[in-house]
């Protein structure tokens, strides 16, 4: 997608550290981070939302949560705990319209969310 923000991380358009990559995702630090850890993992693929997901994504899917796991352990989180957010369309506070997973950590998280 062409004037996508997050597909231009994943194609190097715009130069961000990398945390985490491999053929399929990027992950990298949130800009406006609301914990001590907040990074964002995005599926290298341009999908806008959780609805615009297809059949044929489920294992892209899944490899999110599979970055996650390896992340938190990189990152000695793991035991602590952290939580992981997806936010969906104007309810659910998207802001970008590339799907990524929030992972915060390194502090506790309250619920219900905001
Ligand atoms: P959401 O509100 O769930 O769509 O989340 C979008 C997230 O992207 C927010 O937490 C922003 O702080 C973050 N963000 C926006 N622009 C950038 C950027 N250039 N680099 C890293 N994170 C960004
Ligand atoms: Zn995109």
């Amino acid at each position: 997608m062409k004037d996508c923000l997050f597909c231009k991380i994943s194609n190097e358009t715009i130069n961000v550290e990398k945390i985490y990559e491999n053929k399929d995702l990027i992950a990298f630090n949130d800009i406006n981070p609301q914990a001590p850890f907040h990074i964002l993992i995005i599926p290298r693929k341009h999908i806008s939302t959780i609805n615009d997901i297809e059949n044929q994504d489920k294992i892209l899917i899944g490899e999110l949560f599979i970055a996650a796991k390896e992340i938190a352990k990189q990152n000695k989180i793991s035991k602590s705990g952290y939580r992981l957010i997806f936010n969906c369309n104007e309810n659910g506070g998207q802001t970008v319209f590339h799907i990524h997973l929030h992972m915060l950590g390194k502090r506790k998280m309250s619920w219900p969310p905001g």
